[in-house]
């Protein structure tokens, strides 16, 4: 992977894009990683740059792609955060602050694990495009996934499977979650990805082809006629979406799998009404199988025409049509929106406004995953989420302080705290905590008890009622929590 690729990536999609910055972060990450390897024997910057890439991809804006060229260096190098911020700017330094800071979670146990980084994700809502990066980083991680030792490969790919993976989903960016899924359906399940493999890449892989040759030839014809642009696409289905349907379905693998699918991308609406029009008179369509999410999309913002017909030799075959927009915000999801909105002249605001539309989306969304169910973004958005130095995340009200995190840490490190280190700096004991702080307390063991003036400022219950009821004797403590003793 050169820097090149991603300039031309970049202008392929923002022809007037200043690549210049994109060089110069190259630059300086070459500088930073030095001759940094990976356990690939790879150059290190090999994984910066394949994560730009990833990024430059699905279209996200410039900063974020340079911010993925940058992502590791703090982390990584002897390079800090304020050196990236004075050669490239706030924007891209809180970009590559937040991942750094998704990366000191450390693992505790897969439960504790997934509920911190649910929370960290939430959290992250203040900017989606920092959780986009942890994608593509993630991505390119599990494309090398093979150099790690096998109990980390596991532990990695479970992890991506059960919080990363629905996470792109809920955020649209399907071409993501696909690639990640079928990575780790590989890991974790070899012997079930290698039957379906060889089923679908081999045994299968002939037929299919014919047919949809013999499908695409008839209707190339009928749309050179009508004067139709068009792109067929016909090998899209990737196989752990396959393998859930069997599972969740009860299904037999070929009742899913001899469904043939085609998509036919159109520059206009107009002209997917017209493909659609022609589809239906070239074959017979099956009922109850038209579905018009353009008239009336999906909850989460999907659109397109889908139909399924008897094709030749009657055997059922599915038709997505839609546009070259539909189809980059149906694989890119908010990352495309975004670039489609920023085309046709909508305000860049700096911070991308989509922000607040996905949140908008997310709480219509009547999808049936169960991770919005369980976790709706209101229920945290008056909660904060810092770090242990030890990488614990612990969530508190907005607005707590140093104290309300000692004495969620513990009882005795409020009762002896004296003082506080927030993000490596001394800070006040009343200091207001945000989201992502990594919170130090300095206690001290001779110290006698809290101090009542703390009352003033805390802000859990939890901190309030220790500070109240503390005594210096410990049977008295004691009392506090059992009166009737
Ligand atoms: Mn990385």
């Amino acid at each position: 992977m050169t820097i090149e690729q991603i300039i031309k990536k970049v202008r392929e999609n923002n022809p007037k894009a200043d690549t210049d910055m994109l060089k110069l972060a190259y630059d300086f990450a070459v500088k930073a990683h030095g001759d940094q390897k990976r356990r690939t024997g790879e150059l290190y910057i090999q994984h910066s740059l394949h994560t730009a890439f990833v990024l430059a991809q699905i279209k996200v804006d410039l900063n974020t792609v340079i911010a993925g060229i940058l992502h590791d260096i703090p982390e990584d190098t002897e390079y800090t955060l304020d050196d990236i911020k004075k050669n490239f700017g706030e924007e891209i330094a809180y970009l590559v602050e937040g991942i750094t800071k998704l990366s000191k979670i450390k693992y505790r146990g897969i439960e504790r694990y997934r509920e911190s980084l649910r929370k960290m994700f939430l959290a992250m809502a203040s900017d989606l495009r920092i959780i986009i990066i942890k994608f593509a980083d993630r991505l390119h991680n599990l494309r090398t996934l093979e150099v790690l030792p096998p109990e980390k490969r596991l532990r990695i790919a479970k992890e991506t499977l059960e919080i990363y993976a629905p996470i792109a989903g809920l955020l649209g960016i399907w071409s993501l979650k696909w690639q990640m899924e079928d990575i780790c359906f590989k890991y974790l399940y070899p012997e079930e990805y290698k039957k379906l493999e060889y089923k679908y890449e081999v045994e299968k892989k002939v037929e299919r082809h014919q047919y949809t040759q013999k499908i695409k030839n008839i209707l190339k014809k009928k749309l050179d006629e009508a004067g139709i642009e068009y792109e067929i696409e016909s090998r899209f289905k990737h196989l752990y979406s396959i393998y859930q349907k069997m599972q969740n379905k009860d299904r037999q693998f070929n009742e899913i799998y001899d469904v043939f699918a085609l998509r036919v991308i159109v520059p206009t609406v107009n002209d997917c009404y017209k493909v659609l029009g022609i589809i239906h008179t070239l074959w017979k369509p099956k009922a109850n199988r038209f579905k018009d999410y353009i008239a009336s999309p999906k909850p989460n913002g999907y659109k397109s025409l889908h139909t399924t017909v008897f094709g030749p030799e009657g055997k059922a075959t599915e038709f997505q049509i839609r546009t070259k927009e539909m189809n980059d915000e149906a694989l890119y999801g908010i990352a495309a929106h975004w670039h489609y909105k920023q085309r046709k002249g909508g305000k860049d605001e700096g911070q991308p406004y989509w922000i607040k539309e996905i949140l908008d989306i997310q709480r219509e969304a009547e999808d049936t995953n169960d991770f919005i169910k369980k976790i709706k973004f209101d229920v945290f958005s008056n909660r904060i989420f810092v770090f242990s130095p030890k990488g614990d995340v612990f969530e508190l009200p907005e607005k707590s302080t140093p104290i309300d995190y000692a004495y969620a840490v513990h009882s005795e490190v409020g009762n002896k705290a004296v003082g506080a280190i927030v993000n490596d700096k001394i800070a006040g004991l009343d200091q207001e905590l945000k989201s992502g702080d990594l919170v130090e307390i300095i206690i001290e063991k001779n110290r006698k008890g809290p101090n009542r003036g703390w009352l003033k400022f805390v802000k859990t219950a939890n901190a309030r009622n220790k500070i109240k009821h503390y005594s210096s004797n410990p049977l008295e403590n004691f009392k506090n929590f059992f009166p009737r003793f």
